[in-house]
């Protein structure tokens, strides 16, 4: 199963695409913890994406397509994947669907998390105030400027993404609002049409 979440920053996708992934047993594929890992390495290529992680802007396409490219050569995302923060403009879907064609592979669903944006203000608030409590360190763009421009750009450019697969047939959409095992329990229950006409072990 090749699977696409999408949602603005906020939504509950990182959680939700781990619990997937314990289910399906294929992997999480987050542009954000690859770039992450990139700026930790120090790289050249991971240290320009930091910077501009940083401000909450999106890094350059051509940049997070090859980093998503190489990675689903790996073997473990040979019989599926969730992709997690990706595709998140019109020319990145356009580039995966490329990607998975040379490849003789292709897309099977697009599930987007719907929350509003006063929530997510809210939310984002928690995420950081948690993670300072807890000691751990809070990533430079969940602070509200940062978050702000995120969201800009989600409206700007990823929402757009989602009436792309819209008009495709592949989309679904979940409340992201609802407790997070409601949301995990609705995103089962979205997916489970894309098992039916395949085997149980085939619908891993
Ligand atoms: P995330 O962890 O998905 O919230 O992503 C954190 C940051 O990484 C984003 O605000 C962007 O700066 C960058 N990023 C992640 N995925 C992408 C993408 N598909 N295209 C461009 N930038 C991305």
């Amino acid at each position: 199963m090749r699977l696409v979440l999408l949602g603005p920053p906020g939504a509950g996708k990182g959680t939700q695409a781990t619990r997937r992934v314990a289910h399906l047993r294929i992997p999480q594929l987050s542009t954000g913890d690859m770039l992450r890992e990139a700026a930790a390495a120090r790289s050249p290529a991971g240290l320009r994406a930091a910077e501009i992680m940083s401000r909450g802007e999106l890094v350059p396409d051509d940049v997070v397509v090859a980093v998503v490219s190489t990675r689903i050569d790996r073997s473990d995302a040979s019989l599926g994947f969730i992709l997690d923060g990706f595709p998140r403009t019109l020319p990145q879907a356009a580039a995966l669907d490329r990607e998975l064609a040379t490849r003789g592979a292709k897309l099977d669903v697009v599930l987007e998390l719907k929350v509003d944006e006063d929530a997510l203000l809210k939310r984002i608030r928690g995420r950081a105030e948690e993670a300072a409590m807890k000691g751990e360190s809070v990533r430079s763009d969940d602070n509200p400027d940062a978050f702000k421009t995120r969201l800009d750009v989600y409206r700007r450019q990823t929402a757009p993404v989602s009436a792309y697969y819209r008009s495709r047939g592949l989309l679904k959409t979940v409340d992201g609002l609802e407790p997070i095992d409601v949301v995990t329990a609705n995103i089962a229950s979205a997916l489970a049409p894309c098992f039916s006409h395949q085997g149980e072990a085939a619908g891993r």
